[in-house]
């Protein structure tokens, strides 16, 4: 009998070939086309970005106190903005950026960490250091005890509540795998010094799915799902991923969160990967991603990411043409901070501490102690010690900008009165999607998400702070309390206010997981 054709990793390729054939359902893309044509009217946009050339300063006052109102900007607006480089007006941009943050989400800042399951994939991006022809790759799938020891030192060493977790494509991290490992990770529950380490909140960063995988996602209790359209120009969409392979059908990925909301999840992220095209294009590609979302289900992304290109081994990197300077990232999260006001706005840590420092008035989300190297929470945790910095760069897909601790990061958030909130309440209660939305808008939101931000945070100084850090938090965490009472009865009842107070009492007499 003939032996079945094998890679030179071992895979049988005849199985995996038939996995890739299976995937895409063209009846679950076509059903959001507009007579045969996508969101993204290519020629539209860029003539748009010709055109929108000169705005003046009333123009752009007008159009940044339209922002203020949380709702999605027009095209034209967007348009005017992705165009300015007088460094005054961006400026005011910045300013809005800011104070929309502040209007929506306060001081508050979310921490996470990424946990890579899988390095093998069969996708070609030209961009990624786990495509399937990169030899400098190792490849690896973590079995379900490897991913409880990730977990362990997530949960217990370093005291993340929060993890996206993420895959290359292929048929060993298909959807069952996904669905396993959520389990797996939620169910670590460990005894730390006065509490409890778990993660209380898994989202997922994959490939595209049907809407029944994604539905076995939703019943698995996902947080957020992200998949991150890499860029909105179909040309250049065409030559970073190769037409035979997955991820090089366009639509299948334009329309995965179309396909998540259908299965019911409604927290979703979309994303871009800056560098690979003209950004202005994506940041009007993104807006028009969330007004789809928005005209189909009434409802836009949960979160925006904006990762930027960043060096990754065995990938030569000269056919990149549109390297995102920094002066020019920083401008493009404050746009999209004011484009999609009502969304979550993360930077990982790909970007270097100075980046991210400068951008934390703009954005929610931050990463941190993170580990992009499969397997490698665990190769960094030695002798009961996580060795900082540790990263082995033949496992990962990328290189990261800022390896400095969890601790670290809240001790310096803390010292500029940023409260890190481990909050995980909203989707555990039911406050998901056009929920959180409407309270997200108006204002509502804030309220709650200041109380648990309160409670969580002191969780964490209690059991995983070093004693420099816990110092300075408690400080932040007086002031809040300070402001929550002089909150009374304007925002909050005489009634919540007692039984928040009550909450934050038990919180620090030991119990755990209190949220309003
Ligand atoms: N394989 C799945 C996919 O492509 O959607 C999910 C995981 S992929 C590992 C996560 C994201 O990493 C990609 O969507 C891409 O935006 C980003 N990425 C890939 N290569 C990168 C690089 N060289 N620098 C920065 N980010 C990169
Ligand atoms: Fe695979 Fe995702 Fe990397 Fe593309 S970006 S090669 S799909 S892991």
């Amino acid at each position: 009998m003939e032996n079945p054709k094998t890679s030179c990793s071992g895979e049988n390729l005849k199985s995996v070939s038939s996995w890739v054939k299976d995937q895409i359902k063209q009846e679950e893309i076509d059903k959001y086309m507009y007579d045969g044509h996508d969101f993204i009217d290519d020629a539209k946009i860029k003539r748009m970005i010709e055109e929108k050339k000169d705005v003046s300063k009333e123009r752009l006052r007008d159009i940044l106190a339209k922002a203020h109102d949380i709702n999605l900007m027009d095209d034209e607006d967007v348009a005017y903005l992705v165009n300015i480089k007088d460094p005054d007006m961006r400026a005011e941009v910045f300013k809005a950026a800011e104070e929309i943050k502040n209007k929506v989400y306060d001081n508050r800042i979310v921490t996470f960490a990424p946990l890579y399951l899988s390095s093998k994939c069969v996708n070609g991006c030209k961009y990624c250091g786990f495509r399937a022809d990169n030899g400098k790759q190792v490849r690896r799938v973590l079995t379900q005890a490897e991913v409880e020891a990730e977990t362990h030192v997530l949960a217990s060493k370093i005291g993340h509540k929060r993890l996206v977790i993420v895959f290359g494509e292929h048929p060993e991290s298909a959807v069952d795998y996904i669905a396993d490992t959520m389990k797996t990770v939620y169910s670590v529950h460990d005894k730390v010094r006065n509490g409890v380490g778990e993660i209380r909140r898994v989202n997922v960063n994959a490939a595209p799915m049907s809407i029944g995988d994604l539905r076995k996602l939703y019943n698995s209790g996902i947080g957020t799902f992200q998949v991150f359209q890499e860029t909105y120009d179909h040309e250049i969409y065409r030559q970073m991923h190769p037409e035979n392979t997955l991820k090089g059908n366009y639509r299948w990925r334009l329309y995965a969160l179309h396909r998540a909301m259908e299965a019911g999840i409604d927290d979703v992220a979309i994303g871009c990967l800056f560098g690979l095209a003209d950004w202005r294009f994506d940041v009007m590609g993104m807006v028009a991603h969330a007004r789809d979302l928005e005209k189909h289900f009434g409802l836009g992304p949960h979160t925006v990411s904006v990762p930027r290109l960043e060096p990754a081994v065995g990938t030569d990197f000269s056919f990149i043409k549109n390297w995102v300077n920094d002066e020019d990232f920083r401008y493009i999260v404050a746009v999209l901070r004011v484009a999609i006001p009502y969304s979550g706005l993360i930077v990982t840590n790909r970007e270097k501490p100075e980046m991210i420092k400068s951008l934390i008035d703009i954005i929610t989300q931050r990463d941190a102690d993170s580990r992009i190297g499969v397997g490698a929470y665990s190769e960094a945790f030695k002798n009961g010690e996580l060795v900082p910095d540790f990263q082995v760069s033949e496992k990962e897909q990328f290189e990261l900008g800022d390896t400095r601790s969890l601790d670290l990061i809240i001790r310096e958030l803390a010292e500029t009165e940023h409260i890190v909130s481990f909050c995980t309440a909203g989707y555990r209660c039911g406050r998901t999607g056009k929920k959180i939305m409407n309270l997200l808008k108006s204002g509502q939101e804030g309220c709650f998400c200041k109380l648990n931000a309160v409670l969580t945070f002191q969780e964490w100084l209690d059991d995983f702070a070093s004693d420099e850090t816990r110092k300075i938090g408690m400080g932040v965490i007086q002031k809040e309390l300070d402001a929550i009472k002089a909150r009374v009865p304007q925002d909050f009842t005489q009634n919540i206010y007692d039984s928040f107070i009550k909450s934050y009492e038990n919180i620090v007499a030991g119990q755990r997981d209190v949220y309003f």
